[in-house]
């Protein structure tokens, strides 16, 4: 029989929400602005329109829902239950009582988990790491967001506070980082570490808004400093990937973020440094595969938590 779960992708600019089927299938989705600046209460009142929505439209179905998976950024207590602190992009998001505030308003019972996790925990159950059972995923993005699974479940660390791959040491003489250290990866092998590098080496000193896909379309273009930019990203990210194989020895590594989208050229240069980086012994089985799900990763992860049993959240 078939069985259907709310998934909830909270973000920093759009919490999006779906109707999930057991199969991973998307029976309803919507979005809506995050309104972060307008403080927590403000975010938690979007939560709630978004999950009433997905109960009309379940009502209207007849379908039973098993429950509310939520993705959020920063750390969740262990009993998936509270937001604890550490959501940069979400001023004022701590101490929050999530699981207690959507239950009241639904009726349903709710499980949080990080955001990372549940991207990871979507791939694994539903697309590009489908079937395996040790998997890194990798979203590059504005920072650099990681899970991991190990034995077809999620690995959190003590009260769930590791798993910062962003901030693995990748040059001890480098650069300060937000986090207090320095020379780490997030600083070197983000999409914003891409564009700042680019904009260096091309001594561009006016003002014009540049993103990763300007990046890669110069590089495709054959513009010396964007050919220089990415291949120092491509670098910096697969020694920061080799690192990962060489502790887990994943199946696939799976990543994700807007720069994997680039296309095949991308995903080939990454494995031919990381195959130079990572020891033979640790990656000979694993493959480094482009995310499949898109921004929908996030909220099937998040369904997951109900639709599929003991998957470590
Ligand atoms: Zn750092």
């Amino acid at each position: 029989m078939e069985r259907y779960a709310i998934g909830i992708d909270l973000g920093g600019t759009s919490v999006k929400y779906a109707v999930v089927d057991s199969c991973g299938a998307f029976r309803f989705g919507g979005k809506l602005p995050t309104n972060a600046s307008e403080g927590a209460q403000s975010v938690m009142d979007q939560l709630l329109r978004g999950v009433a929505s997905c109960q009309e439209f379940a009502a209207c179905e007849s379908l039973h829902l098993e429950g509310i998976g939520v993705g959020t950024p920063g750390v969740v207590s262990p009993d998936g239950r509270t937001v604890v602190g550490g959501a940069e992009n979400i001023p004022g998001w701590e101490h929050i009582e999530l699981a207690r505030s959507i239950e009241a308003a639904s009726g349903l019972r709710v499980r949080a988990s990080n955001d990372a996790n549940m991207m990871a925990l979507g791939e694994t159950l539903f697309g590009a790491a489908k079937g395996a059972d040790d998997v890194v995923f990798v979203t590059v993005g504005t920072g650099i967001g990681c899970g991991v699974l190990i034995g077809g479940r999620l690995y959190r660390g003590y009260r769930d506070r590791g798993m910062e791959m962003g901030h693995i040491t990748v040059r001890s003489d480098g650069e300060r980082c937000a986090c207090g250290s320095v020379g780490c990866l997030e600083h070197y092998a983000s999409t914003s570490a891409l564009v700042r590098r680019f904009r260096e080496l091309a001594g561009d000193g006016n003002e014009a808004e540049v993103d990763g896909k300007d990046v890669v379309f110069c590089y495709r273009e054959g513009v010396p400093a964007a050919v220089q930019a990415l291949e120092e990203h491509w670098d910096y990210l697969a020694h920061g990937i080799a690192s990962m194989i060489n502790l887990f020895a994943p199946q696939k590594v799976v990543v994700g973020g807007g720069i994997s989208e680039a296309g095949d050229f991308y995903f080939e240069a990454l494995r031919s440094r990381v195959e130079r980086y990572a020891m033979p012994v640790c990656g000979s089985h694993t493959q480094i595969v482009p995310a499949e799900l898109g921004n929908s990763a996030g909220c099937l992860g998040a369904a997951g938590l109900f639709l599929h049993e003991n998957t470590g959240a």
